[in-house]
């Protein structure tokens, strides 16, 4: 190499702005460098790939494409060698002088919509071949065409406005890059360092990057081969992998789409759910690539919130490279990915539910949790959780679930409403009041034993076309069988008595409750609360309470219904007259008692003391 064949020249004008600001920017995340020249390398490798299938006449056809790192302590190198298509003297000039690629375009296109931050801006994109200038002082790119007759040629520049191509004789095919680092950046001449960075953006590079005769990439790109040429065993090992994890999966989804977008993915739900085990909120566990190029690892933009303990790659090979973080918030192609993703994901477990219920009902213990969050916050997958919910029923043995289609399939000829209720147990529910009316009429009840059931269901507000009512409702109509409600009227208080005993009990009672009124809906109760507000359920109403500030926020007092035809009532419209003190005593018993049975009792501690007092009145006779 002699002075008099070295060329020096100038950077485009765009280009030198770029550099500028590559170099003089305080650049958090300087290891993405590395990800941008092994991506480079693995393009030309790939170009590479395609040329020799053609039958082309190539340069040093046999040479094996891969891409070589290596690193020098002492002299405070680092060396990125690969075989592909290498560049010549032109291709050089045109490729590393001016902007006309891919990423540095985006990002110079970046900067002018947030003009004034580069510093922002730069620790949000990949910048290409120049992301070199971070970290080197000078750069030396060392290429060899395959186009038989190139002789090779070095291209080199310190970043500061021109550079210099001179030929360089002796290369084999392919482009070596020299960074001859800055003193800030000399760690990027320790092996570890390099090693970490490969494995972080690089582990599914389709080429083996091989550092200091070792391949650093062992894992297979799993996602982008046919499921059919996949061992179960090679699927377990890539999710250990992913998800760092030591256990088996307990299902794994992998498909591939080509419209309305080309994707790529594999996801895997855990065995456990460390959330619901104490462990803290899950972070999400799906990684974004872009053929086989790390994107964003733990994305939160790919896929909805509750879907956060999926593990595993979406590759969608259209989005660009170079795309920021930012950007991936705004990217509506990342919208797509999201939602077509999840629906497919959300048919699959349809499938398993099908298919495999069992499977299917052990994914639902550890994890239905978060289908019931999805069913509560995102309105376009509404449809699709509503049919994946399960519940104990009145219909159901205890520990077994049913499923709203279930439900609706064994609906009355009549019924146009699902009913739900509330309660801390199966046990609970069933010795409480509200199941009667529904139990004489055989009508089937769905036990909501989670907080946040019915929160799912006031969110559903219907199952295909059925509505979701709470049985607690104060305005539930159920269907009347006439000759059966003629003859419990008779056994009823007549109705001047009982309406005089309401409303004198609706005295007693003062602000504790809304209304007294008579029960068409009990059987063997003597009374039961009811909400007269349709909206929230006595259960939501306990969440309420727990998450308000205050501990205990008023929702409003609610109606007590009685049941005129139980003796305890008959009773007592007898004894108000004989025995005032003692009746007035009841009622409020009777009151607590049911607001007990809704779960609504707060403070405990008058009631027992009245309770004492009963128990005294009747122990003296
Ligand atoms: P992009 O990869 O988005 O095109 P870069 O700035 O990373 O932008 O690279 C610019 C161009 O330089 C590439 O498009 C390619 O033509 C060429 N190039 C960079 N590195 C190599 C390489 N190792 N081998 C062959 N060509 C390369
Ligand atoms: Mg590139």
């Amino acid at each position: 190499m002699t002075t008099a064949t070295t060329e020096t020249l100038e950077f485009q004008s765009e280009t030198k702005k770029l550099l500028d600001i590559v170099i003089h920017s305080l650049y958090t995340e300087k290891d993405i460098f590395l990800r941008e020249l092994i991506s480079n390398a693995a393009d030309a490798l790939e170009k590479m790939r395609h040329l020799k299938l053609q039958e082309q006449e190539v340069f040093d056809r046999e040479a094996p494409l891969t891409i070589n790192i290596t690193v020098a302590e002492k002299e405070h190198t680092l060396t990125i060698l690969d075989t592909g298509v290498g560049m010549t003297r032109e291709e050089l000039i045109k490729n590393l002088g001016t902007i006309a690629h891919s990423g540095s375009k985006t990002f110079l296109s970046g900067l002018d919509q947030g003009a004034g931050k580069e510093v922002n801006i730069i620790g949000q994109f990949g910048v290409g071949f120049y992301a070199a200038f971070m970290v080197a002082k000078r750069v030396r790119v060392q290429s060899r065409s395959y186009q038989p007759g190139d002789p090779g040629h070095e291209w080199s520049s310190d970043g500061a406005g021109s550079y210099t191509v001179a030929p360089c004789p002796g290369l084999h095919r392919g482009t070596k890059l020299i960074l001859e680092l800055t003193e800030a950046a000399k760690d990027y001449a320790n092996q570890e360092t390099i090693k970490r960075i490969v494995k972080q953006y690089s582990s599914f590079v389709p080429f083996p990057i091989k550092l200091a005769g070792e391949t650093v990439n062992t894992v297979q790109a799993l996602w982008a081969k046919s499921p059919a040429e996949i061992k179960d065993e090679e699927y377990t090992d890539f999710y250990k992998f992913v998800a760092n994890a030591y256990d088996e999966p307990l299902l794994r989804l992998h498909f591939s789409a080509d419209a309305p977008l080309a994707i790529h993915a594999l996801l895997f739900v855990p065995k456990e759910n460390f959330e619901r085990l104490g462990f803290g909120r899950l972070e999400p566990g799906v990684n974004l690539y872009c053929q086989k190029v790390l994107i964003a690892s733990h994305s939160d933009k790919i896929l909805p919130e509750w879907l956060r303990f999926l593990r595993g790659v979406i590759d969608a090979e259209d989005l660009p490279l170079n795309i920021s973080r930012q950007a991936l918030q705004d990217n509506s192609l990342v919208a797509k990915i999201n939602k077509v993703v999840a629906s497919r994901f959300l048919k699959f477990l349809e499938e398993q539910a099908k298919n495999r219920p069992e499977a299917y009902l052990e994914f639902w213990k550890a994890f239905g949790f978060y289908l019931k969050e999805g069913a509560t916050t995102d309105f376009t997958h509404r449809e699709a959780l509503a049919r994946l919910l399960r519940f104990e029923s009145s219909a159901s043995e205890p520990g077994a679930l049913v499923s709203l289609a279930d439900y609706a399939g064994r609906m009355q000829e009549g019924q146009t409403e699902i009913y739900y209720i509330n309660g801390q147990s199966r046990l609970a529910i069933e010795s409480g009041p509200y199941l009667d009316a529904f139990k004489k009429r055989g009508i089937e009840v769905i036990y909501t034993l989670e907080p946040i059931d019915d929160f799912v269901f006031s969110h559903l507000s219907e199952f295909e076309g059925q509505k979701l009512v709470s049985a607690d409702r104060a305005d539930l109509k159920l269907p009347e069988d006439k000759e059966a409600a003629a003859e419990e009227a008779a056994n009823r208080l007549e109705a001047p008595v009982a309406s005089s005993l309401a409303k004198w009990m609706k005295e007693v009672l003062g602000e504790r409750v809304k209304e007294v009124g008579e029960s068409k809906r009990l059987v063997d109760s003597p009374a039961i609360i009811v909400n007269p507000d349709g909206f929230m359920t006595a259960s939501m109403e306990r969440v309420m309470r727990a998450s308000s500030p205050e501990g205990m926020k008023d929702f409003g007092p609610k109606n007590l219904e009685i049941n005129t035809g139980h003796q305890l009532i008959k009773d007592l419209a007898e004894l108000r007259v004989k025995d005032e003190p003692l009746a007035r005593l009841i009622v409020e018993q009777i009151c607590d008692n049911a607001l007990m049975q809704a779960g609504l009792m707060t403070e405990p501690r008058l009631m027992v003391e009245r309770n004492y007092q009963i128990m005294a009145r009747a122990a003296r006779r």
